[in-house]
């Protein structure tokens, strides 16, 4: 199978079922995403210890961050499917760090994923 996720051996962080790595794209300094050992394309379709196993790490990588980067704050996102914006189809949660003045106005976040929708 031709999958870049599941060829990845350099973890920062890693756990039984689990593994943390660094976006190699980064949206911000510090963006992790957070990838079950498993190959599995959909979030809806891992396991409830795969889940657990992926917010142990977000928690541990979280403490980590803050250490080296002390961010302002974070965003947590899964892209779904291709027409969510999945382009790497092997499960993985973003953890994006955020910082002050990183966009001219944040408000919204997440929301933006529809960017006419962001604000309200
Ligand atoms: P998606 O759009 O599927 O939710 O996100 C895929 C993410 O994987 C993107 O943020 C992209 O920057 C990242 N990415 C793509 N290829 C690689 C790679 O080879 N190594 C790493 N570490 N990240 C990658
Ligand atoms: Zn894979």
């Amino acid at each position: 199978m031709n999958c870049i996720f599941c060829e990845i051996k350099d973890y920062i962080l890693e756990n039984e079922l689990a593994f943390a790595i660094l976006d190699k794209f980064p949206v911000n300094k510090g963006h992790m995403l957070f990838i079950p050992k498993r190959h599995v394309k959909d979030f809806f379709d891992i396991t409830k210890e795969e889940r657990q196993a992926i917010f142990e790490l977000i928690d541990e990588a979280k403490n980590l961050l803050d250490e080296k980067y002390s961010p302002d704050g974070y965003n947590i996102g899964v892209n779904c499917g291709q027409v969510s914006g999945q382009t790497v189809m092997h499960v993985h949660v973003h953890l994006i760090p955020r910082y002050i003045g990183d966009t001219k106005c944040p408000k919204g976040g997440v929301r933006g994923v529809i960017p006419d929708k962001m604000k309200y």
